[in-house]
Parts: structure tokens; sequence; C-alpha cells
């Protein structure tokens, strides 16, 4: 992982050039009730990231969930993605979109 979050998004994105630890909370303060405080200060960067590259972001931690259980991505928490795979994969097997 380089020193600055890019993953793999254009220059133009807010992470490009943040040091990826402000993505990455230390473990022992991770809650999976709600976002901690660190993980509030990443959400309000990807809250500004404009709507298409957000939601491509999104989409490929969603395709990726060993590679991006941790951290806040797409402007959401690994909690929060690990809610929006269930909820993906229950819908696929009673056979409606998600
Ligand atoms: S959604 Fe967040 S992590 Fe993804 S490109 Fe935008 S700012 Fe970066």
């Amino acid at each position: 992982m380089p020193e600055t979050a890019k993953r793999g998004e254009p220059e133009s994105v807010p992470c490009a050039g943040t040091p990826v630890a402000v993505f990455y909370p230390d473990a022992d303060s991770l809650r999976f009730d709600k976002p901690n405080d660190h993980e509030r200060n990443a959400l309000a960067i990807c809250a500004s990231c404009p709507l298409a590259a957000r939601n491509a972001c999104l989409e490929r931690a969603l395709t990726r969930p060993i590679a991006d259980q941790w951290g806040v991505i797409g402007g959401t928490t690994a909690a929060q993605r690990k809610t929006l795979i269930r909820g993906r994969q229950v819908a696929s097997l009673i056979g409606v979109a998600a």
C-alpha cells in the first residue's frame, strides 16, 4: 500500500495525497455499532468525493471483500460494507436485486 491513499482513483479525488493511515483506524478503536472518531474523519473526506467516483470506489471494495475488509473505503466503514455484502448475498439467495 502506498503512503498516500489513491486506491487507483484519479488525482482529483479527495483521498489522493491523503496519508493512508487516515482511512485505517487502529483496530483496537473499532466499534461495529457505529463509526468511531477516526472513521468519521475519513468518512468526511469520502463525503466530498464526486458521487460517481465514490460509487465506483465502493463497488470495487464490495467486490473485493477480503482485500478491502478494513478501513474506510467508498464512503463506508468496514462494518457497513459487511452489512451491504450480507444484504446482497441474501438478495441473491431470494432472487431480488439489492
Ligand atoms: S470514496 Fe473515499 S476512498 Fe474512495 S476515492 Fe473517494 S475519497 Fe477516496
